[in-house]
């Protein structure tokens, strides 16, 4: 379905490395994708050379920044939709362990499929949650469990950090991946910071494959989360932070 070997060079230059035994996987969610989108119209992007820069590459730039920071620690993708980067991600993430989560059952039940079939190609199979994230983050299977928050696409960054950063333990790490836009969000967002106790660490850009740009801005928790975050979706919407 995708050319494995131009997945394999193109990872290179992006220093992760995938062994050569692994490129099947990725073959089979690339082809999984495209069979599946019919039925559960999962993303837009759909044509292999599209699928391996725009989803699995950009997927695969979180695995240096978690390793880089915590080999072991936990990993919840927020908003995963069709997998993205959780199940890829999780791939090269040997021994982390992810949970992805989502409020589209179709779209959970496409990654319950997919993961049981990939089996032993994962270390650590992904756990998968099917709610929104304000709810998963009142519950205390939750809130304040993970080492990391990871997110794609999901909402603008002072909404996106009500969401990701009650899930996450105090000292642990919020990994938002964001465009170009990324430091008018920053600006945006600064009272979010402020209310749930995270600071930015780092940013790191990266040009894709594809000339657009990444920043995947990082930001540690260091106090815990209040009780009255994150609120009600409805009052999310309606005056964010
Ligand atoms: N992260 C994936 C990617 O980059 O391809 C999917 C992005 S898609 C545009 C946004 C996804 O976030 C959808 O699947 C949607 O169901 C999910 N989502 C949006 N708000 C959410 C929330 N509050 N809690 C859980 N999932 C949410």
């Amino acid at each position: 379905m995708i050319d494995t070997n131009n997945l394999k060079i193109t990872a290179e230059k992006y220093g992760i490395v995938i062994p050569e035994g692994m490129l099947k996987y990725y073959d089979f969610i690339a082809e999984q994708l495209v069979e599946k989108n019919k039925c559960y119209n999962l993303t837009a992007i759909l044509e292999p050379n599209d699928i391996i820069n725009k989803h699995f590459i950009d997927s695969l730039t979180i695995v240096p920044v978690i390793s880089k920071i915590n080999k072991l620690g936990s990993v919840i993708d927020v908003g995963t939709g069709a997998g993205f980067p959780g199940t890829i991600a999780a791939l090269a993430l040997k021994e982390n362990q992810s949970t992805l989560l989502d409020s589209s059952e179709k779209k959970i039940n496409y990654l319950i499929d997919l993961i049981a079939e990939i089996g032993e190609g994962y270390a650590h199979s992904p756990k998968v949650v099917c709610s929104r994230a304000e709810e998963a983050a009142k519950n205390e299977n939750h809130r304040e469990k993970y080492d990391f928050a990871v997110s794609r696409a999901v909402a603008s960054l002072n909404t996106l950090t009500e969401l990701c950063v009650p899930l996450i333990k105090v000292g642990g790490f919020f990994v938002a991946m964001k465009g170009k836009n990324a430091e008018n969000e920053i600006a945006e967002a600064k009272n979010a910071m402020s209310e749930l106790n995270v600071v930015i660490e780092d940013m790191e850009k990266i040009i894709l494959p594809d000339e657009s740009e990444r920043n995947i801005l990082i930001m540690r928790k260091i106090g815990a989360t209040p009780d009255k975050y994150p609120r009600r979706s409805a009052a999310i919407k309606k005056k964010p932070l």
